[in-house]
């Protein structure tokens, strides 16, 4: 398989035919349990928790899809880091992008933390920063680019050559690029993670998360923590994602023209003060954008200068929808202080930058022209 080129791959990869019945589609095993052959002799499965015929299958595709060695999926993105994390010790230490996705600090500083493992924020676009926040008990330093809602980028492979040499590992998490639109294990990362979610399921109809290692003793860990902790994804679920991803090619296409496109509308645009979106060149790191993507994605920020300005927006927006969440084939509004980063203190927001005044937009796969005259039209009620 790994021969294949990556639209090959999507639909071929874990989702070859039945070998019992020749059906074209990954059939959805609803087994809790599997008849064993004889004593301590079993077709492959014995009990759901610890692996599922379908679940094994997406695993497959998933691996494929990041070149890793194997993968794990979880039920939900946060289940996804929860396993990532949870193999720690007391005494570790843990680096993170200081500006992450506002439920993997929630994570990390309400739960984890209090297992004694040590959490540190650190600005990782900074290698000197990193450098000097690196520790011999630092097992992992856990990247997310791009960032959410700032866009701001991390040199993956500049990171991962400084973690490795002070012994720590390095995970991305993936989930605003999608493996369409970047590889960070080829960029020399050891684990990549996502909220499948978002642009891999790609219907905003089902949650899920995925580790993807890149060495076989990933599996042996991540397996544990999928059968000891219990949070996996349920084989409905797993169909859920093999259907999305098939087309993930196809709408990542059109993901990235639409979000050019407003991004260029946008960025021009006399209410919009500020926008950020790495396509742009205005994006101070365009230029890495454009070595370590391979596309920019249609994720993007928009700085309307106040709370009150983004709600007038919200409501008048009618094809954008103002809900949470993103990488669907629907266009999403969100105002980020009080949806993906409500978790964090005010003081804490203002730090990284996260103000009131920011509206985030997840543009999807519609025709780009309504897009635009829905944005026109509801920019006009600022
Ligand atoms: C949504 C999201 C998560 C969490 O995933 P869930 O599936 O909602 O649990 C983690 N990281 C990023 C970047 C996300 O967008």
């Amino acid at each position: 398989m790994s021969e294949h080129k990556y639209a090959t791959l999507a639909v071929h990869a874990g989702q070859y035919p039945d070998p019992q019945t020749g059906s074209v589609n990954v059939p959805i095993y609803l087994s809790s349990t599997f008849e064993l052959n004889g004593i301590g002799s079993d077709k492959g499965w014995d009990y759901s928790r610890g692996g599922n015929p379908t679940r094994d299958r997406l695993e497959e595709a998933l691996a494929a899809l990041e070149g890793g060695a194997n993968a794990k999926v979880f039920g939900s993105g946060m289940a996804a880091i929860t396993a990532l994390v949870a193999p720690l010790h007391t005494g570790d230490h843990v680096i993170c992008s200081h500006n992450v996705y506002g439920g993997t600090a929630r994570l990390l500083d309400q739960v984890i933390q209090n297992y004694g493992i040590q959490i540190e924020y650190v600005d990782l676009t900074n290698l000197d920063a990193l450098a000097a926040a690196l520790k011999p008990s630092t097992r992992l330093v856990h990247v997310e680019t791009p960032t959410n809602p700032l866009m701001q980028l991390t040199d993956i492979r500049a990171v991962s050559e400084l973690a490795h040499s002070r012994g720590a590992e390095v995970s991305v998490d993936n989930t605003f690029l999608s493996p369409a639109l970047q590889s960070p294990l080829a960029l020399g990362a050891d684990i990549v993670m996502h909220s499948t979610t978002k642009f891999l399921n790609g219907h905003s109809d089902g949650l899920g998360g995925v580790l993807v290692g890149s060495k076989p003793e990933h599996a042996t860990r991540f397996h544990l923590i999928q059968k000891a902790m219990g949070g996996i994804l349920s084989p409905f679920e797993s169909f859920l994602v093999l259907r999305g991803i098939k087309t993930l090619p196809l709408r990542m296409k059109q993901h990235e023209e639409n979000g050019r496109a407003l991004a260029e509308f946008l960025s021009t645009h006399p209410k919009v003060q500020k926008i950020f979106y790495p396509g742009l060149k205005s994006h101070p790191q365009h230029e890495l954008a454009v070595r370590q993507q391979k596309g920019f994605g249609s994720m993007m920020t928009l700085e309307l200068g106040s709370r009150e300005a983004v709600g007038r927006v919200l409501g008048a927006v009618k094809l954008f929808l103002n809900a949470e969440s993103l990488g669907g084939v629907e266009s999403l509004a969100s105002h980020s202080a009080t949806t993906t980063h409500a978790a964090l203190t005010e003081e804490r927001r203002q730090a990284i930058g996260i103000t009131q005044g920011l509206l985030r937009l997840s543009v999807g796969i519609e025709d780009k022209d309504d897009l635009i005259a829905d944005l026109t039209q509801a920019l006009a009620a600022v």
